[in-house]
């Protein structure tokens, strides 16, 4: 695969680019139950297991309520979920905040 970053080829599983030292993989070998910070209504425990199982996260959510609702124990599973459930390190930014604009002219 790519360095998202210097661009340069690395090894498949490589956790760390050799050549610039950033943390490339996070993105493709993403596979852990994690509370998403894009996709959070609550605490983002439903957009967390919708990322884990490659669901719609609105499937997720409806399910979970439904069982909220009648079974009685999501409300609790939700609680639950959101203690255990480490959130997602947050994602640095591939494309710097701050863009120089273009030289306009005078
Ligand atoms: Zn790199």
């Amino acid at each position: 695969m790519y360095c998202n970053y210097c661009g340069k080829v690395i090894q498949d599983d490589a956790n760390l680019c050799p050549y610039c030292g950033r943390r490339v993989g996070t993105v493709a070998g993403r596979r852990k139950l994690m509370r998403s910070r894009v996709n959070r209504k609550i605490a983002g425990v439903c957009a967390g297991f919708a990322e884990y199982f490659d669901l719609d996260v609105t499937v997720v959510r409806v399910v979970w309520l439904i069982v909220a609702l009648f079974g009685g124990g999501g409300i609790l599973a939700y609680i639950i979920a959101w203690i255990v459930m480490p959130e997602e390190p947050e994602v640095v930014p591939v494309v710097p905040v701050t863009t120089p604009q273009p030289y306009q002219g005078a």
